[in-house]
């Protein structure tokens, strides 16, 4: 016989503490099953060793022991989620189906046609607020429109930040309604497709970076920043709780950025196409020189620009980047290279731990001028002057850039004052036609 279950469905939230779906469905009337699908839909654009992978696969076996140890245990399949669900439903009697709320679009796209089926099986699909303190319409301008500028979206956001907010879910106390069940198998990177990464992930522990974040957090060469973003990508730190840590040390500038996370998921979901297009329309019609060569250099960290070459030889061989870095290397992209912000964007996607495509987008519209909120077109980034004030030492630029100040340095692939000049008249002449 069918046994009766509910299902919380885990995606980007792969944590059994402090989660809203999980508690709401451990608080329901029949026992929870977890269940993960690797999703081939995502999967088949991935590289063959993509880091994430891994790092998704080893989080997925520790809360598949730690389920075990609760005579519980994940369900974790691998396919499509249009095919996943109707096995499912032979294998089980499900009754209602617990999850997160995913903003991408690709994700909003993916529920919609979850939902649609669910419910034709008379199955409620439930979902919840979990990987932001403030949702989408939870911040809007007085018109009941959504902000564009940052400041006054955060002035509305810390004016609303109370405890209620940003408090812990107790699943814990509920782990007596997991599913008890014999142990279920699991698919192997292998079976996937996929090698094991040999990349370090960053770990979770950030409290002692908050004091001092402020005025570290620019310099390169300092380890000044938390490093949690790969945590809030996958779910495998709280937002809750990240909130409530920057709250108790009054780390101010912190709590600023984690609201920046959430300022550009707000502008990917009422502005979906911003993710693909430039926000301000005007921008699309730049002639882009996009050079092959000068992109692979780049792409390498040989341009001759140190604190470019540096941000790039970091991201490729440790999967992160300063954010002072990212700046300055996608402000080089595309206005000194005139490559297309998207080139730039798909290439930190495949590489970035922490890649989130809100941020990613919102970071290279900000760098290219194109974005909701961004720096000037004309405000071009000198990469030397930068280098001079961030990393004065060039303490950073040694370290991943050994053969700087000697023969075999790279000239600079295009000279700054030439290259400034050529971006204005180009940005000029697309947002007067
Ligand atoms: P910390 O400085 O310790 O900050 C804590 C957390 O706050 C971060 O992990 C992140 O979740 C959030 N945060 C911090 N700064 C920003 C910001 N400017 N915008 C949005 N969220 C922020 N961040 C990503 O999480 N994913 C991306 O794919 C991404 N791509 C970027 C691309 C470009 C071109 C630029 C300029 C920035 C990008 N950022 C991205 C933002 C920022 O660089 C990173 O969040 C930060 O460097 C991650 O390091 P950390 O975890 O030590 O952050």
């Amino acid at each position: 016989m069918k046994k009766t279950i509910n299902i919380c469905w885990l995606r980007r939230d792969l944590r059994l503490d402090d989660n809203a779906a999980l508690y709401h469905a451990l608080k329901s009337k029949n026992p929870v099953l977890i269940l993960f699908i690797f999703d081939k839909n995502i999967l088949a654009d991935l590289p063959k060793n993509d880091a994430r992978v891994t790092f998704i696969f080893e989080k997925l076996t520790q809360l598949k022991s730690k389920l075990q140890s609760k005579h519980s245990d994940i369900l974790i399949e691998y396919g499509t989620p249009e095919k996943i669900w109707p096995k499912i439903l032979k294998d089980y009697d499900l009754k209602e189906v617990y999850t997160n709320h995913d903003y991408e679009p690709y994700a909003k796209d993916r529920d919609d046609a979850v939902a649609e089926f669910l419910t034709s099986e008379q199955i409620p699909f439930k979902t919840y607020k979990d990987q932001v303190i403030f949702e989408r319409g939870e911040i809007l301008k007085a018109d009941g429109t959504p902000y564009t500028v940052f400041t006054p979206y955060y002035k509305q956001w810390q004016a609303k930040l109370e405890e209620f907010y940003y408090k812990a879910y107790p699943t814990k106390k509920y782990f007596k309604n997991l599913f008890q069940t014999t142990r279920l198998s699991m698919p192997t990177l292998k079976d996937m497709g996929f090698e094991k990464s040999e990349l370090e992930f960053p770990k979770l522990s950030y409290e002692n970076k908050l004091d001092d974040y402020g005025k570290q957090r620019d310099f390169p060469a300092v380890d000044g920043t938390t490093h949690i973003g790969l945590h809030l990508r996958f779910g495998t730190l709280s937002i809750r709780k990240a909130v409530a840590d920057a709250t108790e040390v009054k780390s101010n500038v912190w709590l600023s950025e984690l609201a920046w996370r959430e300022f550009y998921m707000m502008i990917l979901w009422h502005f979906p196409y911003a993710g693909f297009d430039s926000f301000k329309k005007q921008y699309d019609k730049i002639k882009w020189r996009n050079d092959e060569q000068e992109f692979k250099a780049w792409r390498e960290g040989k341009t001759g620009y140190p604190l470019v070459d540096a941000g790039m030889r970091q991201l490729n061989e440790t999967g992160w980047m300063h954010n002072r870095v990212r700046m300055v290397v996608a402000s080089f992209l595309s206005k000194h290279l005139l490559i297309d912000w998207r080139w730039g964007e798909a290439y930190f996607a495949e590489k970035l731990l922490d890649y989130e495509m809100a941020s990613n987008v919102g970071g290279w519209q900000w760098a290219a001028g194109s974005g909701n909120d961004a720096a000037p077109y004309f405000r071009v980034f000198n990469p030397e002057l930068q280098a001079k004030r961030f990393d004065p030492k060039f303490e950073y630029v040694k370290k991943w850039v050994p053969e700087f100040g000697t023969k075999k340095y790279a000239q600079p692939i295009v000279e700054h004052t030439f290259a400034r000049e050529r971006v204005l008249k180009v940005f000029k002449e697309a947002l007067n036609s």
